[in-house]
């Protein structure tokens, strides 16, 4: 049996069901949450609500919230959240961003004993411990500061065993430069799952990720960039090359976040017309498209819950990941 932490303690990865595995249930940034509430949405916590009863009734029964510390992680909101909706919610430890203005000095292991912390521990005083390890790069490919963090990630995950999801620029192909960190520090890339890798439609590249072991996050839905037509065709050559169960799908969605009228995502209206489906827009909309396009209901299946069972768990392994 394997576990893995949520908000609300260790569950059997066997029985995690239907996942969603790159998702914010609110997003902003450090200490939003805690200090100025007021500058998230109004009634933000009625919008989480109501947004994870919704996916719950859809059949959603887990979720893998990507929102590290800087990105306003707050795990009282997701503790909150995951007992009033019965929806199982994995935190992450880790760090989105380049290292902030008055961390130079902070080395690998001194960001690798806070993330080991929050895995072993618990998140500050909170006692919830996170599940799973985020590093981030984008375009300019990996900074300095996001090396350090990606080496103390390796660094927890080698001591703890949780697994690893790397936010990537997709088109730039950061992922190379990535992996190739990972593994200088001896991670097996069969615990790393790639993250927002359907912002391309370059298949060689895709499926040189998945030649390494790791798992890709479909995780892009409706999505900008690209279109969500693009992005299933994506989905569905990536099936018929045989990847079902290391493909992970999600939305890359936020139920909540700070006061913007301005962002892509932009205030609740706008987001309601970009996103009606909230967290069920893959099971509304691209499920019954891949069906069309012949895709069979066990592999469907596959997609929901083995691809993310499989990269929580350790495809294969018996360790015990807490
Ligand atoms: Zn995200």
């Amino acid at each position: 049996m394997t576990k893995i932490n949520s908000v609300l303690g260790p569950i059997d990865t066997a029985n995690l069901g239907v996942t969603l595995a790159h998702e914010h249930i609110q997003d902003s940034s450090t200490g939003i949450p805690q200090n100025y509430p007021e500058l998230l949405e109004p009634g933000y916590m009625n919008h989480i609500i109501d947004g994870l009863n919704k996916a719950h009734a859809g059949g959603i029964e887990t979720i893998i919230d990507a929102t590290t510390l800087d990105l306003g992680r707050d795990v009282n909101i997701l503790a909150e959240a995951s007992r009033r909706t019965g929806v199982n919610i994995i935190a992450c430890s880790g760090w989105a961003l380049e290292k902030p203005r008055f961390f130079p000095g902070v080395s690998v292991e001194h960001f690798a004993q806070a993330f080991i912390r929050d895995i072993q521990k618990g998140i500050a005083d909170t006692k919830i411990k996170a599940g799973v390890l985020k590093g981030a790069s984008d375009k300019a490919g990996v900074l300095p500061g996001e090396g350090t963090v990606l080496r103390a990630v390796a660094w927890a995950h080698l001591h703890t065993g949780a697994p690893i999801m790397l936010h990537s620029h997709a088109v730039n192909q950061v992922a190379r430069q990535q992996l190739a960190i990972l593994k200088e520090e001896g991670v097996n890339l069969s615990r790393v799952k790639i993250d927002h890798a359907n912002d391309t439609t370059d298949l060689a590249y895709l499926t040189w990720i998945l030649d390494q072991g790791c798992f890709l996050g479909l995780d892009r839905y409706p999505g900008s960039v690209i279109s969500p037509s693009d992005r299933t065709k994506t989905l569905k050559a990536l099936i018929d090359a045989g990847y079902a169960d290391r493909l992970c799908v999600a939305h890359d969605w936020s139920l909540a976040r700070c006061l913007s009228t301005t962002s892509v995502a932009g205030s609740p209206a706008k987001r309601a017309i970009i996103n009606p489906q909230g967290f069920l827009y893959i099971k509304e909309v691209v499920f019954p498209q891949l069906r069309e396009m012949g895709v069979g209901e066990n592999v469907i299946q596959k997609i929901l819950i083995d691809g993310p069972r499989n990269f929580l768990a350790g495809a294969g392994s018996t360790k015990d990941s807490i």
